[in-house]
């Protein structure tokens, strides 16, 4: 592996590094006091490119691998984590169905769209019965002529609210369980297609998860990706592998986002006559989230580059997704004991972080699932 990163990755990443410490950052409370993002700061992330990141250059994208993206990730976790999860679903689960399982012309069709950020993407296979055990869905697909006509409700979607376009995993034969599911494009103007309840959350108040629900909605036949039933379960678990390593390197940014803030603050803040920093205690805490966030990028890294030489990453991704997602929890804890009482006021960024960050031991498979298809995969024979 290449620790050099290529000259226009750098050239990125400094732009995305600015672009969050001048654009993004001076408005990240008020964005989460709001609840809601200027819309002219989403028009700054389309002109900067922020939603196709991940799709290639040939559908108007960055085309950038899964190290490009983890690098330009970490950046966006030094911020509230809200901007990155409002262009994430269009680089990640919403767009990579499409990208690594759709036909051409399901590509030619809807990746400049999702690339531009014209067009808000989705993913939507959790349903209220269906969580960690997504292979017992109940969203159907019934085959009438032309179009399928698809009833069932998904929930906790990811931009949900305000996607265009949806990748939308159903049932398509019950009798053969995960290879029964079919992924579909589901644009949000079809007949039948509706937005359900949206979620008050713990955190990341700056974007919204929701219900999505289907009655009888009418979605074309062409539409299935990549043209054929029962590849859907698949498609979904290619999409989340991928995931697992970018939203890591979220983990990361942010793990550093925190350390930075602790070692500004424990040198500025005085008791007993002195810097807290001057404290071992204190020295140890920071030394700790160092050592984690050094090892978390690493993997982070490696992981990536692994993906990008086309190496089978399911149980790296795994084991990255559960340590950084796990580091950053630790890490954020020890900046608010180092923030003390001031870590907990809603003035401090680290209240809200910690907050944030406890969701990203939940979605995209929690960290219990993680360690199942890591200890599979030790298993097997
Ligand atoms: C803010 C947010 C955004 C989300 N965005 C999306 C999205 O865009 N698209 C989408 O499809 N979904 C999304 N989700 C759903 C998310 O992926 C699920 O919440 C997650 O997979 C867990 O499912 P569950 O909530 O039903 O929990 P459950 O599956 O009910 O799990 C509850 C607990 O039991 C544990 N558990 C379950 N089975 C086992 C087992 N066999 N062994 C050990 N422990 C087990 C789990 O790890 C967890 O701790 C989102 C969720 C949230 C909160």
């Amino acid at each position: 592996m290449d620790y050099e990163f290529p000259e226009n990755l750098r050239l990125m990443r400094d732009t995305a590094r600015r672009f969050v410490k001048n654009e993004l950052e001076p408005i990240s409370q008020q964005v989460e006091e709001e609840g809601k993002m200027p819309e002219s700061v989403v028009q700054k992330m389309r002109e900067m490119g922020f939603f196709g990141l991940s799709i290639p250059e040939e559908y108007g994208g960055m085309g950038l691998g899964t190290l490009g993206e983890c690098v330009m990730n970490e950046e966006f976790g030094k911020t509230n984590v809200c901007f990155r999860s409002r262009f994430g679903t269009n680089n990640g689960i919403g767009s990579q169905g499409i990208l690594i399982d759709g036909t051409p012309e399901q590509k030619e069709k809807y990746l400049p769209r999702i690339a531009s950020g014209e067009w808000t993407a989705a993913f939507a296979l959790t349903e209220p019965n269906a969580g960690s055990d997504a292979a017992s869905i109940q969203t159907k697909a019934e085959r009438k002529g032309d179009v399928y006509l698809l009833n069932g409700m998904k929930h906790f979607i990811t931009n949900g609210d305000i996607a265009d376009v949806v990748t939308v995993m159903a049932v398509t034969d019950k009798t053969k369980g995960p290879r029964g599911v079919t992924a579909f494009i589901v644009e949000k103007t079809f007949p039948g297609y509706s937005v359900g309840k949206i979620d008050r959350k713990m955190g990341i108040h700056g974007n919204n998860t929701a219900e999505i629900v289907f009655e009888d909605c009418q979605v074309p036949a062409k539409n299935i990706i990549g043209l054929e039933e029962g590849r859907g379960f698949v498609t979904a678990m290619k999409v989340l592998e991928k995931g697992r390593i970018t939203i890591a390197a979220v983990c990361v940014g942010v793990a550093q986002y925190c350390l930075d803030a602790s070692i500004a603050y424990s040198k500025q803040r005085v008791q007993f006559k002195k810097p807290i920093c001057a404290n071992q205690a204190i020295q140890w805490m920071l030394a700790d989230m160092a050592i984690s966030i050094y090892t978390a990028r690493q993997i982070v890294y490696h992981a990536a580059w692994c993906r990008d030489q086309k190496q089978r990453v399911t149980q790296q991704a795994a084991m990255v997704k559960v340590y950084c997602t796990e580091m950053v929890n630790r890490v954020v804890d020890s900046a608010l004991q180092i923030h003390g009482g001031m870590g907990y006021m809603k003035e401090s960024p680290i209240e809200r972080i910690y907050r944030d960050m406890r969701l990203f031991r939940i979605f995209e498979g929690t960290s219990e699932v993680q360690r199942m298809v890591i200890s599979r995969e030790l298993l097997k024979d």
